[in-house]
């Protein structure tokens, strides 16, 4: 075997967990393979330019925790250049036609009025202050509520607005997610901070840790699947590879392989170890589907999410270019709407016609009002919103020793979407180093009562890097892996597919 064919660590797959693994391990000096089917790095967490704005593959350009979060902090550590603008507000409220602006708990009471806003007190204080009681814990968070007397009936706007920043944030249902994950997610919301834009969008951050990566001496595999996982004895050793472009197929090896592809997809990679456990079912994704809209108007007037209380599907809506102006050409908003899309409820048609009816009922009419849709994607099986429902995630460890799983199919609880990725990073860390001190401690719980009045200070960050300015993305990818990554990419107004090649 050739020298070079040999490493300490093999990475499969370059989204965000995938990198943020092997810059972990480059940083220990260990020797880094990333294989990666695609042209590009990133995975669901980067964007093209489309239309002269930066479409994201995935993630709407957002960190939830912000500045403070556990994937900001991974950053810092790495020394990974980026900048996050966090969100000046808990948010806004978009019902019966206007937008209301809320800066803190207190000021909910203007969404909600008197009587349900105490209603949403009550709730608070159960699941901030007390643990789930053991009749609790088996509960769906909409069960949940009923029992404390919320229903559409009691409390409308209640009801409306956990489902909305549960379909927004998880992109799932509310008797899809547990009262107790709920209750660990809420929570973190709150003791870490309010989410934040990345400046540069999220290629900035998958182009940031590409750089690192290279420049680290890692060796970043492009247009290579990975068909197998390769066991001696039931322990990893190694994976084959497909090189994409010519058909070739040769093996790496290496004693840590570190899956970023879901359990499922290992599972396969590794189905003909003896020891696999083919026995566990496959967790089940998040789908949901996401609309980029270019816009003359503005229509959001801070950094944050905009909920929307009584729209038929879209859920919330972002406009990052509040945070960042080169996310969309001169002149123009970037505004990005994210809706809960259940395929066994209803047809990708019927929720591309209702993502379309409630932005016409909320931006006015398209060509009067000055905006248009440059793309509409839904989000599910191979290329899903989470690889796993929030609380329903696999184990980071797998039946062979010496492969371990990240990414958002193994989000620790209470972790949701790229914090999640990230601390999922931290918990393989600990595993791997047994030493158990990357999981850092929870911000304090005090800090959550800030929130009360107004959202949590953002850390200290030097200015935005220049990639804030527009900088070019990394080379266009070829032809095929454009084709594949935009396979459920089409702009809602026309109904027309989007051409690999109209994305530059
Ligand atoms: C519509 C939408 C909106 C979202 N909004 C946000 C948001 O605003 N904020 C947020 O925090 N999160 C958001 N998310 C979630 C976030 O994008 C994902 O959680 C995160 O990007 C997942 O990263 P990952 O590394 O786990 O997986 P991925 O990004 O999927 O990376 C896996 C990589 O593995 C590669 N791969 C797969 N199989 C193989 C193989 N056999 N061989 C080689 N390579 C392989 C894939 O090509 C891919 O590049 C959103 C997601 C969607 C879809």
């Amino acid at each position: 075997m050739m020298q070079e064919e040999t490493f300490d660590v093999i990475v499969i797959g370059a989204g965000l967990g995938g990198l943020l693994s092997a810059a972990q391990f480059l940083e220990r000096g260990q020797r880094v393979a990333v294989v990666e089917r695609l042209g590009h790095v990133g995975g669901r967490f980067t964007a093209k330019t489309f239309g002269g704005a930066q479409v994201s593959t995935g993630a709407v350009h957002m960190l939830p925790f912000g500045s403070n979060g556990v994937l900001a902090a991974m950053l810092r550590d790495l020394a990974v250049p980026h900048h996050v603008f966090d969100a000046e507000v808990f948010g806004s409220f978009y019902l019966r036609g206007r937008q209301i602006p809320v800066r803190s708990m207190l000021s909910m009471a203007r969404v909600l009025g008197p009587r349900e806003f105490g209603c949403l007190m009550r709730l608070g204080a159960a699941m901030f202050l007390r643990h789930p009681r053991p009749e609790e814990r088996s509960l769906s968070f909409r069960a949940w509520l009923v029992h404390q007397g919320v229903t559409r009936a009691t409390y409308p706007t209640i009801v409306a607005f956990f489902e909305r920043v549960s379909h927004f944030t998880l992109s799932v249902d509310l008797d899809q997610v547990s009262y107790p994950e709920v209750c660990e997610t809420t929570k973190n919301m709150f003791r870490y901070g309010p989410p934040g834009i990345v400046a540069g969008g999220c290629a900035a951050v998958a182009r940031a840790l590409e750089a690192r990566i290279r420049a680290a001496g890692g060796t970043l595999l492009l247009h290579h699947d990975v068909p197998q996982v390769l066991t001696e004895a039931g322990t990893a050793v190694g994976v084959r590879l497909v090189n994409r472009a010519t058909g070739e197929m040769r093996a790496i090896h290496a004693p840590l392989i570190v899956s970023d592809i879901g359990g499922a997809a290992t599972n396969r990679l590794i189905a003909d170890a003896a020891n696999a456990d083919q026995s566990e079912p496959p967790s089940q994704g998040a789908t949901g589907l996401k609309t980029h809209v270019l816009s003359k108007r503005s229509l959001i007037p801070h950094r944050g999410i905009m909920y929307c209380l009584d729209t038929t599907r879209i859920a919330g809506i972002v406009q990052p270019t509040n945070s960042d102006p080169g996310l969309a050409p001169p002149g123009e908003h970037l505004i990005i709407s994210h809706q809960l899309w259940r395929p066994d409820r209803e047809t990708i048609a019927e929720a591309r016609a209702h993502a379309l009816a409630d932005l016409t009922r909320i931006l006015g009419p398209q060509t009067a009002n000055g905006w248009h849709v440059l793309t509409m994607s839904q989000y599910h099986d191979a290329w899903p919103v989470n690889r796993a429902v929030q609380g329903h995630d696999d184990a980071p460890t797998t039946p062979v020793p010496g492969l371990y799983l990240v990414g958002d199919a193994v989000k620790p609880s209470g972790y949701l979407m790229v914090e999640g990725v990230a601390q999922s990073v931290n918990v393989v860390l600990d595993l791997v180093e047994r030493n158990g001190s990357h999981v850092a401690p929870k911000p304090s719980r005090r800090r959550a009562l800030t929130w009360l009045v107004a959202p949590p200070a953002p850390q200290r960050q030097p200015p935005p890097p220049a990639v804030a300015e527009g900088a070019p993305l990394q080379p266009a990818p070829r032809k095929r892996d454009v084709a594949q990554k935009t396979a459920h990419l089409t702009p809602a107004a026309t109904g027309e597919e989007i051409a690999p090649e109209r994305i530059d």
